[in-house]
């Protein structure tokens, strides 16, 4: 665990998915506040959650042909750093909203997906004193929220 900026850690995730993604009609942008906290995390496993999160964003929009756009965006909130990713896909439907992170569920065919990816970044986000929802009642698309508490002030 270190101390870390948060706008290089949120850049280095997306940066690293763009440069493997292969869907060039698909944008994934980043939207951060300016001069945002440090977090104190594991550095790989909060990039390995990011990723996670874009992924099933691209992913829901390419197998649907739904959407074109993941937006990922960072805010400073009382004590917490909250990391949004919102797609403009086909969006998650009710009935199964409250699975998604349970291992081993997923929605797609075998192979394209093991249903790990969000029980993992559940696990991943409690143990850095964290929080990740899916945002409820959207008109379109799917959010995922994840809250990650700021690194204390160096003494
Ligand atoms: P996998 O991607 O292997 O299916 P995940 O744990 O990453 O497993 O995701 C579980 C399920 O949640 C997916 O199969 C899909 O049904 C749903 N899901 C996750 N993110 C999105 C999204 N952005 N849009 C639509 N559905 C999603
Ligand atoms: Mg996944």
């Amino acid at each position: 665990v270190a101390r870390v900026g948060t706008a290089r850690l949120v850049q280095g995730a997306v940066e690293a998915f763009r440069a493997e993604m292969d869907e060039p009609e698909i944008n994934v942008d980043i939207d951060l506040q300016p001069d945002l906290p440090d977090l104190l995390v594991d550095e790989v496993q909060v990039v390995q959650v990011l990723m996670n999160l874009v992924m099933n964003a691209v992913q829901a929009i390419t197998a649907s042909g739904t959407g074109s756009r993941v937006d990922v965006t960072a805010c400073s909130i009382d004590g917490h750093v909250r990391i949004r990713v919102v797609d403009d896909g086909p969006g998650i439907p009710r009935e199964i909203a409250a699975q998604v992170f349970d291992p081993l569920f997923t929605t797609k065919e075998a192979g394209e997906g093991t249903g790990l990816g969000l029980a993992l970044s559940h696990r991943i986000v409690l143990a850095h004193g964290g929080s990740i929802d899916l945002e409820a009642e959207r008109d379109r698309g799917a959010a995922f929220v994840v809250d990650l508490p700021v690194a204390p002030d160096p003494a």
